[in-house]
């Protein structure tokens, strides 16, 4: 039994990128789960990770050997205000591991107390935020979309005060990386050209070492950088998620959908639709989030400009290049995305019209995918046109589809529709019970939606829409 062989490169940049600090000691840590397939795919070991120790370092009551636990510095725009000083404020990156395949990947605790960031936060982190964190990262992993991944869930023993007392608990993630688009920011409102410098050549090794073959690899990496968030973020749209706060602090450079706070899936579709409580303005609403997408990516641009060229005007024109580039990638993506969801040849306009038909009858997004995979495969129509306001509109559309559907395309279809999301009302309910002290509902949900292409007839409750008392208004933050 051997704990995990940390190898810290980010522990070796300069002072000024992270505070060392030291996670708290949770007085009374309990294992709520071990994410035994992701260990083993890392590269941990599993009876480690459940031993003793291994349960002290997912819950911070102590130091695992060879970690060396830090607070990272970053900055942000949040809702488009600008925050100088964020960083790590209940986040202890433990250290870095490097998996049998080759990559390097971060395991974070979140939740494990304050740090010279926290502000005036208390450094904690209550159950439910870690459950949802656990639940919604877990289905996007299984879903093929690039994001962190959740490796365990932990109650410390200890009550956090928000509106009321609950439980606290940590969660630890495992990550590509933390470096966000708000890390180049930190030195760049410093005034820290060297620290960008430092920073990006960080970044290129790690992320992007084919960038370093280029004429000017920091352009190179703003050019993939761009790329990766442009395919994010449609593969985001296909699944109907929202992000809920997709500030410059949580947009991670490598790519992976990062910081799950009230986040969310749409049940009836609308292109306008926002979860989060503090979103007023409908800024990170679903259909806006490539637009955010644009805006991020110049925040980080503006922010790699010092070292992009020598002379202002030239670094400014290299930098729009870049991330003028985002529009055309997401949109392919986006048209080839939603083409393998309906199992037709790209179709941009046949697209936009479905998705005011959607709009229009107040269609479920995930059913209305699954049920169509249903007719493709040679299932009745009825429940498909269940979903429409007036069923009629159904059939029309449905006569339209058939004039373009591929047969040869169905198995497309069934691996871009999942038949099984974390809907709102059952991460809620699994959130309420794991309050009450029963994970069940938990456990159930994680083993459903990490098989979400799977038919499981035994959880068909899971498939259904949220009937009007069971919709979920609003998602809250994590804090
Ligand atoms: P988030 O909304 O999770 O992206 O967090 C935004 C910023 O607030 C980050 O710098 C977090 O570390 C910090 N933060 C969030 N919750 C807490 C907390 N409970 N205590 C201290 N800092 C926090
Ligand atoms: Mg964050």
């Amino acid at each position: 039994m051997t704990g995990p062989a940390f190898d810290n490169s980010y522990a070796r940049l300069p002072d000024g990128f992270f505070a060392r600090v030291d996670p708290d000691q949770a007085p009374e840590p309990e294992l709520i789960k071990l994410n035994t397939g992701l260990a083993e795919e890392i590269g941990l070991d599993v009876a480690w990770l459940s031993s003793q120790k291994g349960l002290e370092m997912l819950s911070g009551a102590g130091v695992a050997q060879g970690s060396e636990p830090l607070a990272m510095a970053y900055a942000g725009h949040q809702f488009g205000g600008w925050s100088p000083q964020l960083g790590d404020g209940r986040a202890h990156l433990l250290g870095e591991i490097i998996a049998p395949d080759g990559t390097r990947l971060d395991i974070q605790l979140k939740g494990s107390g304050a740090t010279p960031f926290s502000r005036n936060g208390d450094g904690k982190a209550a159950l439910g935020p870690v459950l949802r964190e656990y639940i919604v990262s877990e289905f996007m992993a299984a879903a093929g979309v690039p994001t962190t991944r959740a490796l365990a869930a932990v109650t410390t023993g200890e009550r956090v005060q928000r509106e009321t007392g609950l439980p606290g608990a940590v969660l630890t993630r495992i990550a590509q990386s933390h470096v966000r688009v708000g890390t180049f920011q930190y030195f760049f409102a410093r005034e820290q050209k060297e620290h960008i410098q430092t920073l990006a050549d960080y970044v290129i090794d790690r992320h992007y070492p084919t960038a370093k073959e280029a004429e000017n690899p920091v352009l190179a990496m703003l050019e993939m950088v761009t790329e990766r968030q442009a395919r994010l973020i449609s593969q985001w749209m296909c699944l109907g998620f929202i992000h809920g706060v997709m500030n410059t602090d949580n947009m991670q450079v490598a790519g992976e959908t990062i910081d799950y706070g009230p986040c969310a899936f749409m049940d009836r579709f609308h292109p306008n639709t926002v979860f989060s409580s503090i979103d007023r303005n409908g800024r990170y609403a679903w259909v806006n989030q490539p637009n955010i997408g644009v805006w991020n990516l110049s925040r980080l641009a503006e922010a790699l400009l010092p070292v992009l060229h020598p002379d202002q005007d030239a670094a400014i024109k290299l930098a729009e290049g870049a991330v003028g580039r985002f529009s055309d990638l997401f949109n392919e993506t986006l048209n080839a995305g939603f083409a393998a969801k309906l199992g037709i040849p790209v179709d941009a306009a046949f697209m936009q019209d479905m998705f005011k038909l959607m709009a229009d009858q107040g269609c479920d997004f995930t059913l209305f995918f699954s049920e169509l995979t249903r007719i493709a495969g040679g299932g009745k129509e009825e429940p498909f046109a269940a979903l429409f306001v007036e069923p009629l509109e159904a059939q029309l559309w449905l006569e339209q589809w058939r004039k373009r559907h591929d047969p040869a395309l169905l198995d497309g279809m069934k691996a871009a529709n999942p038949v099984f999301i974390p809907r709102n009302h059952r991460v809620e309910e699994a959130i309420q019970s794991a309050l009450a002290g029963d994970y069940t509902l938990f456990h159930t949900l994680v083993s459903v939606v990490t098989r979400p292409f799977d038919p499981q007839p035994e959880h068909a409750e899971y498939e259904r829409a949220p009937t009007e008392d069971q919709i979920v208004q609003q998602t809250f933050c994590g804090t």
